[in-house]
């Protein structure tokens, strides 16, 4: 089995060749044509399996196959958010996403606290098609208004297990009243649970399982 069996595209494969994989992991395998198919997805899988880019590689290839729709408040639309637990797994994740788009025409920006808001305001007046995010800082730019989230077409949460043990429930409910109903939602854990069971059952549809 090799990337170009799953139905990435060659912009994609060429950036993934070149950082050296050579097939893809066992959650690879079965993420990425369910993302690609459009599916909800809850994952349940372990730092160290290759889950970023089971999420990274469709996401990129979905956005860049399809044009955004546009947006008339002045502000660029957002296509996908990313949040993840910590500022470290944020700006791991949009790392990912810029090294594996690269042969792509699409921009990421990472957010996160503890750090000054005035770039970060900066940057979201320019073009951002990929957003990563905690969700504390993301919560702040909203209540300035200077972030604009009813665009967003795909929705990961990476690490929702972390995040929930964190305290962030009340904030990614927040986050969720914010985005457009119809849209994409791909849920990955490391350890599941009850809580896990009810965020995933009043934020997917007919999700596809996987667990690696
Ligand atoms: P992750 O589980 O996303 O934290 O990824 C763990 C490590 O595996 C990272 O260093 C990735 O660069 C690497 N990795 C991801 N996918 C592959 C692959 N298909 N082949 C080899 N290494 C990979």
């Amino acid at each position: 089995m090799s990337f170009s069996h799953l139905g990435l595209s060659n912009e994609i494969i060429r950036a993934v060749t070149e950082r050296g994989y050579t097939e893809p992991t066992p959650i690879q395998m079965q993420a990425i044509p369910a993302v690609l198919s459009g599916s909800d997805l809850l994952a349940g899988a372990q730092t160290g399996t290759g889950k970023t880019a089971s999420f990274t590689l469709p996401l990129l290839h979905r956005l860049s196959s399809n044009k955004g729709k546009g947006t008339s408040n002045g502000y660029p639309p957002i296509r996908a958010l990313i949040l993840t637990p910590t500022r470290e797994l944020a700006a791991q994740v949009e790392e990912s996403v810029r090294e594996y788009g690269k042969y792509l025409n699409l921009n990421s920006m990472v957010m996160f606290g503890g750090v000054g808001i005035n770039l970060q305001k900066q940057r979201l007046r320019g073009r951002v098609d990929i957003l990563v995010a905690t969700p504390g800082r993301l919560l702040d730019h909203v209540q300035q208004g200077t972030l604009n989230l009813s665009h967003i077409e795909v929705l990961v949460l990476d690490e929702a297990d972390r995040m929930l043990d964190m305290g962030f429930i009340h904030d990614i409910r927040r986050i969720l009243s914010l985005l457009p109903k119809q849209r994409q939602n791909l849920l990955f854990f490391a350890t599941f649970s009850d809580k896990i069971k009810a965020l995933a059952a009043g934020l997917l549809n007919n999700p596809k399982m996987i667990e690696v």
